[in-house]
């Protein structure tokens, strides 16, 4: 497998530290408020990327954290008049609806920030007592200048970072670049005991030390949004291989932007939908379509007629799975013959393919492509004439390759309207067919779901009887 690695700029083989294991951390939400809709897709690029490689048989350790200790935190909780700790607990619930909603699924623990404060606080130690922070009236700051690699994520040197950033000039800081570990209290702020007074730690601390300590020195991939790439990565890979000597993680994963009108999608720019409103009018395997479309290192512009487009494509897969669906109840050979095994054989083709466009740094765009030929395939070659076996093979393969992308998992839902009407079409298409057995079985499939069918000078009928 090749992954595009954000550390060395370009694309590598990857190698897991343990055979067989993947060690993966994903910077998740600062929960004071509902995931939109920008947010979800780095998620569900995290989850597919874990998928993918279960599919491919690896073990997957995945952490995704909570920061729910800052300042936006801090200001909600004031502003709603309840703690830091209830505001945590509320759009913690919320997450998790709106994940499972998408077909994200859970990783294997999402710490707290907030729940490893101690661990946070000796890992300040370790790095005041290795020389690379300070204190300065209760503030712990990193000594980014003690770091001779710092830039390395972004390909830049310190010099060169502090004449790009707009950092306001703080005397206390021995160097403009320099950020804080540990925040002495301020009013109304939560706080903690530590070594250097009351305080609450920084964001980019608490990542460093909940990796650590769940998943060791060294990690295999560490993925987040493009945009913590700098600051947040860069002073992630400065603490923890200040404190171990070690690389922190092997493989640096971005995600790009979802934008709207080519502004990427925020909270602070109020220009973004949530997972939930979208929810309400597409499922998950159509949102999960419209961001799997794109590599995920190509930024989305959002708009509905994308959503709209991308309804409609995921329709088309499945129609080719109900067809198989209602093929298997009207098809008379049940084992599958000699000739279909060799066709099911002549599938494997597709298997190889996506594995070969997924390998290729999960370039999800050109796997959907190759389950468009797949059932395209399968839509020209399985019919009435097929064994149910080969159906049922035919469909498990498709179902298959759906697995790793999170979509092709579900029964389509169509309206009860439109499922009626499509059985009363066959139902006259069998008669017309003088296959009478079909037409009596579809009529009595719909009485027992309490339907009845009357036929009428105008056409058939039906109505619901209770
Ligand atoms: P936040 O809740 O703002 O801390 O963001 C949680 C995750 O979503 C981070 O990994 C961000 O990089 C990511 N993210 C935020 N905005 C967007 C966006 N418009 N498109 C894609 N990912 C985003
Ligand atoms: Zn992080």
């Amino acid at each position: 497998m090749r992954i595009y690695n954000t550390l060395t700029r370009q694309k590598e083989e990857f190698i897991p530290i343990v055979p067989g294991e993947v060690k993966m951390y994903g910077c998740g939400p600062t929960v004071y408020n509902f995931m939109h809709i920008g947010n979800g897709r780095t998620f569900i690029i995290f989850d597919i990327i874990r998928r993918y490689f279960e599919y491919r048989g690896y073990k997957v350790t995945f952490i995704q954290n909570f920061t729910d200790i800052d300042d936006k935190m801090i200001n909600k909780a004031n502003d709603e008049g309840i703690t830091v700790k209830e505001l945590g607990d509320k759009y913690i619930k919320e997450y998790y609806q709106d994940a499972d909603g998408l077909q994200i699924e859970r990783a294997t623990t999402n710490p707290r920030a907030t729940e490893y404060i101690n661990d946070i606080i000796k890992f300040i130690e370790d790095l005041i007592e290795a020389g690379f922070a300070y204190e300065v009236d209760g503030d712990v700051y990193y000594s980014t200048k003690k770091f001779a690699e710092y830039g390395k994520l972004v390909g830049q040197n310190l010099d060169d970072l502090q004449a790009g950033a707009r950092i306001s000039v703080d005397e206390r800081k021995k160097d403009p670049m320099d950020f804080a570990v540990w925040k002495a209290k301020k009013p109304n702020e939560p706080a903690w005991e530590s070594p250097w007074g009351l305080g609450r730690p920084g964001w980019h601390i608490e990542c460093s030390c909940m990796a650590k300590k769940l998943l060791g020195d060294t990690i295999d991939i560490h993925a987040g949004g493009m945009d913590l790439k700098f600051p947040h990565h860069e002073n992630e890979i400065a603490q923890s291989e200040a404190v171990t000597g070690k690389a922190f993680a092997n493989y640096w994963i971005h995600a790009a932007f979802v934008n709207v009108d080519n502004k990427k999608m925020s909270k602070s720019l109020n220009n973004f939908f949530t997972a939930r409103e979208i929810l309400e009018e597409y499922d998950a395997d159509t949102i999960r379509f419209l961001m799997l479309s794109g590599h995920y290192r190509i930024q989305i512009n959002f708009t509905k007629e994308l959503l709209d487009s991308a309804k409609s494509s995921i329709e088309r897969l499945y129609n080719c799975i109900n067809n198989l669906d209602n093929l298997k109840s009207e098809v008379s050979k049940k084992d599958i013959n000699d000739q279909e095994i060799g066709y099911l054989k002549s599938l494997d083709k597709y298997r190889e393919k996506f594995i070969e466009k997924m390998d290729d740094d999960f370039n999800t765009a050109d796997a959907i492509s190759v389950l468009f030929d797949l059932t395209k395939d399968i839509n020209n070659n399985v019919n009435i004439n097929s064994s149910i076996e080969l159906c049922e093979k035919a469909e498990a393969l498709i179902r298959e390759l759906g697995k790793p992308l999170g979509i092709l998992q579900n029964h389509m839902k169509k309206d009860l309207e439109t499922e009626i009407q499509e059985l009363i079409d066959k139902r006259q298409q069998a008669r017309k067919d003088k296959d009478f057995a079909l037409a009596d079985k579809i009529r009595d499939d719909l009485k027992n779901r309490n339907i009845v069918l009357e036929d009428t000078p105008q056409g058939v009928r039906w109505k619901k009887i209770d």
